[in-house]
């Protein structure tokens, strides 16, 4: 076995615990996260993510989305501050409106930027605005916030997840090749960027910079339902809040969100069950673990 790549499975959770808060911790102690996504084709995408994070036990949560859908955001999410970006004309987020991150920059352990966001190149020059209102943070990129990595690297930690359309889109790589080695594209992509890659699939492969991965198969094909993906990333952020490394996040994050489609399989049926579901249980997965 290649010594750099490492099974996920419970044996390594077990040696490698989750940060646990102290019993008399209050909300702070668990950390803030700011999810930024949501445009008017997909608000939803933001929410399921900063609902996830909370279900992962994040503390405190913070929501940035476009100023057609805030408002509908913030009704639907009655745990979330809510902070009201202007858009593009194309339904992303405007650059410009980045700024308005910056009051909340100091409160704020881990933020997720890209469920739902639409116009990649808005996208792109949103995150680079973003970063300098945001100084130092752990940052997660999903969905067409990743597009950032096309340009210069980021200066700090970083997490990617795609899934095998968008790496392919990222790489100009024909999708079925990265598929038919998805270890060596999830390197090579992690050492390109910069960052942890989570490169998701019915087995998914983390990757680190220098090469150190891991393999994590499990789950069910109920697990690839829209909305899924914004969970995880959910999931990841909220731990990473709570004091997780992004290693440990992605790790722990892959492997309680197919554990829940795993356990909503088997009480619902393979098919069917939503991403909304795969959220709500995952602190029951959590705590049998803790
Ligand atoms: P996304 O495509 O971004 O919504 O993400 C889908 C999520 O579901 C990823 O975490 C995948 O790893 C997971 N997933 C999709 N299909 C399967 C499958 N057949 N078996 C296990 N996990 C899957
Ligand atoms: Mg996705």
């Amino acid at each position: 076995m290649n010594a750099r790549l490492n099974p996920l499975d419970d044996a390594a959770l077990l040696r490698w615990p989750l940060p646990m808060p102290d019993p008399d911790g209050d909300k702070e102690s668990r950390g803030h996260v700011l999810v930024v996504g949501g445009s008017p084709e997909m608000p939803g995408a933001a929410m399921l993510a900063a609902t996830a994070a909370l279900r992962a036990g994040a503390g405190k949560l913070s929501v940035a989305t476009g100023e057609s859908v805030a408002q509908l955001v913030a009704a639907t999410l009655p745990e979330s501050r809510v902070v009201a970006l202007p858009e593009t004309a194309a339904g992303g987020l405007a650059p410009e409106g980045a700024a308005l991150l910056a009051p909340l920059a100091r409160k704020l352990d881990a933020v997720l930027i890209g469920p739902g966001m639409q116009d990649e190149v808005a996208a792109s020059a949103f995150v680079r605005a973003a970063l300098s209102h945001l100084p130092a943070l752990p940052l997660v990129l999903d969905a067409c916030a990743m597009a950032v990595v096309r340009g210069e690297p980021l200066a700090r930690p970083l997490l990617l997840t795609p899934h095998a359309g968008e790496m392919a889109h990222l790489t100009g790589v024909e999708k079925t090749a990265l598929q038919a080695d998805s270890l060596a594209a999830a390197r090579s992509a992690a050492a390109c960027w910069q960052a942890i890659v989570a490169f998701k699939g019915a087995i998914t492969h983390i990757a680190r910079p220098d090469g150190t991965a891991w393999r994590h198969e499990g789950g069910n094909i109920g697990l690839g339902v829209s909305g899924s993906g914004d969970v995880l990333a959910g999931v990841i952020v909220g731990l990473i809040a709570r004091g997780a490394s992004l290693e440990q996040a992605a790790a722990w994050g892959v492997a309680l969100h197919a554990r829940a489609g795993e356990a909503l399989a088997s009480r619902l049926g393979p098919l069917g069950y939503l991403a909304r579901e795969i959220a709500d249980e995952i602190p029951r997965r959590m705590a049998l673990f803790c």
